[in-house]
C-alpha cells in the first residue's frame, strides 16, 4: 500500500490549516477519503500539523477498522466517516476550532447570508449542530443531521466541519465560511446585519455555476 499523494496532501494541507490561522496547536482534523478502495486517510490524533510527516497518516475503512498506520487516528474520525457515509460526493472532510466559526458556535445560531460566498457551502446558511461531547459518535449524527444538504456545518460551543469534491476544495470552504463567520460577528458588534434575501442568493448560486474561466468545450 502506498497511497503518497492522498497522505502527503493531508500533511501539506495540515501545515497551511496551522499556519494560515485556522487551527491553534493540535486542534482541528482533515481527512481524504478514496471511493475507489473505500479508503479514508486521516491526521492522527494529537500530533504537532508542523512536525506531521505523511508516515503519521492513518488509514481506515468507514467501519474505523485501522487498516495502515501505527499512531491513532483523530478523536474525530466517527465525524469524518459518517460525512463519506452519508455524502456521496464528499471526498475530503476538514474540522476546524478556527475563531470566528467557533464564536458562532457559541452563540448556537447558524452562520447566515452577510456575504454570498456562502453559497459556496450550497446553503443559504451554515446550520449548528446540537451539543454533543468531542471525538463521540454521537456528535458525528447531531453534525451530519444537521448538515443536511449544507457543504458546512457548526458544532456548538466546538467548531465547524466542511466537505469537498477534493482536499482543496474542502479547505477553501473552511477558509471561506471563517470569513463569513467573521463578517457576522464584526456586523452583529456594530449593528443588526441586513441579510441576502433567499432569492439573491438563488441568483448567486445561479452566477457561481459560470463562475471562472470557461471550459475548453465551451468556447
Ligand atoms: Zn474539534
Amino acid at each position: 500500500m502506498n497511497y503518497n499523494e492522498e497522505k502527503q496532501a493531508l500533511v501539506n494541507y495540515g501545515k497551511k490549516m496551522s499556519t494560515e490561522g485556522l487551527s491553534s496547536g493540535t486542534s482541528g482534523n482533515l481527512s481524504i477519503f478514496n471511493k475507489e478502495s473505500g479508503l479514508v486517510f486521516i491526521t492522527p490524533s494529537g500530533v504537532d500539523y508542523q512536525k506531521t510527516t505523511s508516515k503519521d497518516i492513518v488509514v481506515m475503512d468507514l467501519e474505523g477498522n485501522i487498516i495502515d498506520g501505527d499512531k491513532k487516528p483523530s478523536s474525530e474520525w466517527h465525524l469524518h466517516t459518517l460525512f463519506y457515509k452519508n455524502k456521496p460526493d464528499a471526498r475530503a472532510v476538514v474540522h476546524t476550532h478556527s475563531v470566528f466559526c467557533t464564536t458562532i458556535s457559541a452563540l448556537r445560531m447558524p452562520i447566515k447570508p452577510v456575504h454570498y460566498v456562502i453559497a459556496d457551502a450550497n446553503s443559504i446558511e451554515v446550520p449548528c449542530a446540537d451539543y454533543k461531547r468531542y471525538g463521540t459518535e454521537e456528535l458525528a449524527k447531531s453534525a451530519v443531521k444537521a448538515a443536511g444538504k449544507s457543504d458546512a456545518v457548526l458544532l456548538a460551543n466546538h467548531g465547524i466541519v466542511v466537505c469537498g469534491k477534493d482536499i482543496s476544495s474542502a479547505y477553501s470552504l473552511a477558509k471561506e465560511m471563517e470569513y463569513v463567520a467573521e463578517i457576522q460577528y464584526r456586523a452583529m458588534s456594530i449593528g443588526k446585519p441586513i441579510l441576502l434575501t433567499d432569492d439573491e442568493m438563488k441568483e448567486v448560486a445561479e452566477g457561481f455555476k459560470n463562475y471562472g474561466q470557461p471550459k475548453k468545450e465551451d468556447k
